[in-house]
């Protein structure tokens, strides 16, 4: 599995992994992983969702919702996190590359009037040069039929000082940008995360977050609320909590039902809504995410 997703920590991220062990457990492998035979064995895939070996209609698109698609952009991060989902596939995702690739994807597209936002993922688009970002999000931005574009990336919180003033008024301009980013703990609110985060929401562009719930780094419900008190006074919105999804080599990251309910439940008795995000599970071949309350234990 390792050599499938080595280890990669951008310098930023090595210096926060160096002064916050919550933050660490997600940059660097542990001792608790499990090989990828013991994963088999518990019946782990590295697909759960099947991304590899189901046919794409199209190169780099992913469609699960009628009014949703993911558009492949990089199979590359600026941190290789050890709790990723697509840990198993991402360096065989096929992406959308070049400009005939990118002609396709707008066409799948308009040929689906019922798709309204479209998911700028990967990998981490802001890998790619501003250039190269904005040539996605302008392609699907003028699309009368799209209301949203998300730019989904963990540059705000890996690497903050990727969000310059340049790329946040570029992508305030087009007025269908929402970034879409994943903060897991409070150390990862420093001030430079804040300064991004800063930079977009008054370039005109909305920022919510995406945690993991993740053993040993957010699983408690005080660690949550610093991290959800922390996020709204960057004005980052925290907007779903996900169960971690049954992938092979992150399985000493998960937690069970009954803890995830009981930090849910006291939570939401010790928050406003605002800052209150929906814990759900993602789970293969659900026609939506699931409230925690109407999963199987
Ligand atoms: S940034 Fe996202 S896609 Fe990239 S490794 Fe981390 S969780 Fe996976």
């Amino acid at each position: 599995m390792s050599e499938q997703f080595p280890e990669f920590v951008c310098p930023y991220a090595r210096r926060l992994a160096a002064r916050s062990r919550p933050f660490a457990l997600q940059a660097y492998d542990s001792k608790r992983k499990l090989s990828s035979g013991e994963a088999a064995d518990k019946g782990f895939s590295t697909d759960p969702f099947g991304e590899l070996s189901s046919a794409a209609k199209c190169r780099g698109i992913r469609q699960r919702f009628p009014d949703r698609v993911l558009v492949m952009t990089s199979n590359r991060c600026f941190m290789n996190c050890r709790h990723c989902t697509r840990r198993g596939i991402l360096s065989r995702s096929e992406v959308v590359e070049s400009e005939e690739d990118l002609r396709r994807a707008v066409d799948y597209v308009k040929a689906r009037p019922r798709v309204r936002d479209v998911l700028l993922s990967g990998g981490d688009i802001l890998t790619l040069s501003d250039d190269q970002v904005m040539r996605f999000v302008d392609a699907f931005a003028a699309l009368g039929q799209i209301d949203i574009v998300r730019v989904c990336t963990r540059a705000p919180c890996v690497n903050p000082l990727r969000i310059t003033p340049a790329l946040a008024q570029a992508l305030g301009r087009s007025k269908k940008v929402w970034v879409n980013t994943q903060f897991n703990c409070v150390d990862e609110v420093t001030d430079e995360a804040k300064r991004a985060a800063a930079l977009l929401v008054e370039a005109g562009v909305p920022v919510s977050c995406q945690t993991v719930l993740l053993k040993g780094v957010n699983d408690s419900a005080a660690a949550m609320l610093r991290l959800f008190r922390a996020l709204s006074a960057a004005r980052i919105r925290p907007y779903y909590v996900f169960m971690c999804d049954p992938v092979a080599g992150i399985d000493h990251f998960r937690v069970s039902l009954a803890k995830a309910r009981a930090i849910e439940e006291k939570c939401a008795r010790s928050i406003g809504g605002l800052s209150l995000p929906r814990f759900v599970c993602d789970l293969p071949g659900a026609k939506r995410k699931l409230p925690l309350s109407e999963v199987e234990p």
